[in-house]
């Protein structure tokens, strides 16, 4: 349940109520609005919890209780009904409204072609740098990335051109050694259920980018977001980044839907992956532009400076030309869609 304070409330109130939760065996998380204080009440629904609910609403404190009775709490809309915004780092503000943009390769492959891409993607305008060390490969003999050296190569790449970096993190035992390079970590769909892994990231202070398992319905992407926010982590990202149906033609099926959708069940800013959501490189922008459209609040997209080259993922990365012209039509776009690009260089 969420416990709406009255603009009245103070912070022995705050912690009065908290009290009053742990002792009816909850746990309670504190979530300040603009204009109002908002308590989760999270934990196994005591039986009789319509007669806690009733001695919580007559508290002169406490304006409303709202039951959640779904399976995540922390994550559902309620809890923050006025959505979710925060710092991820080199002044990008997500959830703001404005459109943030994360692009880069799919794998670092070297010094060299992680700073020119890098560069590339901050010329044309992106406010954050992708690239994976550590790569989640279906197969064992496929190249699973560079790893501390990838790492080593992204903190290259964020000092020659400031941008925040995103990166996988695969293992519970690489998070700290990942946190030092990261800026936000990222948790790939394969590791969606990855429970150790979640919670080992939900005590981490960084930001997270959740994707979605490519199984998953939004219940359980929504409850996989639950495990971080319950650990303490509040800066959840979520990325649609296509599921898996009957169609073969592309990759996997990039759901919008989600957009919309997530937006309604949850608080949490909502990305889009039109690179592996579609798998090949001449529809992502299209995919790209319909996201702004459907009020996304960023996108994460695949740039290479030479595709054909790629290691990985080498049929759905664009090029820093084609990335340039999407970023220009999105300048254009965003404003009508109530989706400006967010600032570039910070919130300014
Ligand atoms: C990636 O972003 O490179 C990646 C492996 O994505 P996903 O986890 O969505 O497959
Ligand atoms: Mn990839």
């Amino acid at each position: 349940m969420v416990i709406i304070l009255t603009p009245a409330a103070t912070e022995s109130d705050v912690a009065d109520l908290r009290r009053r939760l742990r002792e009816f065996g909850y746990q309670s998380h504190l979530s300040r609005g603009e204009e109002r204080t908002l308590v989760g009440a999270v934990g196994a629904a005591p039986p009789n919890k319509a007669a806690i609910m009733e001695a919580l609403e007559r508290l002169a404190y406490v304006e409303r209780v709202v039951p959640i009775t779904r399976q995540y709490k922390l994550a559902a809309r309620e809890f923050n009904p006025g959505g979710s915004r925060f710092e991820v780092g080199g002044g990008v503000t997500v959830g703001a409204g404005s459109a943030v943009v994360i692009a880069g390769p799919c794998s670092v492959e070297g010094e060299e072609q992680i700073v020119a891409t890098a560069r590339a993607v901050r010329t044309a305008g992106a406010h954050m740098l992708r690239g994976g060390a550590f790569k989640p490969r279906t197969g064992p003999y496929h190249f699973q990335g560079l790893g501390d050296e990838g790492l080593r190569h992204l903190t290259t790449a964020r000092a020659a051109t400031g941008l925040p970096i995103v990166t996988e993190v695969l293992d519970p035992r690489d998070v700290a050694r990942v946190a030092e390079t990261a800026d936000v970590l990222q948790l790939g769909a394969r590791n969606m259920q990855n429970f150790p892994l979640l919670r080992e990231v939900g005590r981490c202070s960084l930001p997270v980018l959740l994707k979605r398992g490519f199984s998953a319905t939004y219940a359980e992407w929504l409850q996989a977001a639950e495990y971080l926010l319950s650990e303490g982590n509040r800066r959840v990202m979520l990325c649609e980044r296509g599921i898996r149906t009957f169609e073969e033609h592309t990759r996997n099926c990039l759901d919008l839907a989600a957009v919309p959708a997530i937006r309604e069940l949850s608080h949490l800013p909502i990305f889009i992956d039109p690179s592996h959501g579609t798998g090949r490189a001449r529809y992502v922008a299209a995919m790209a532009k319909a996201a702004i459209a459907a009020g996304a609040d960023g996108l994460m997209i695949e740039v290479h400076i030479d595709p054909h080259a790629a290691w990985t993922d080498a049929a759905q990365a664009i090029d820093s030309a084609e990335f340039g012209a999407l970023m220009s039509d999105l300048a254009a776009l965003g404003p009508l869609c109530g989706r400006p690009l967010h600032p570039v260089g910070g919130n300014d």
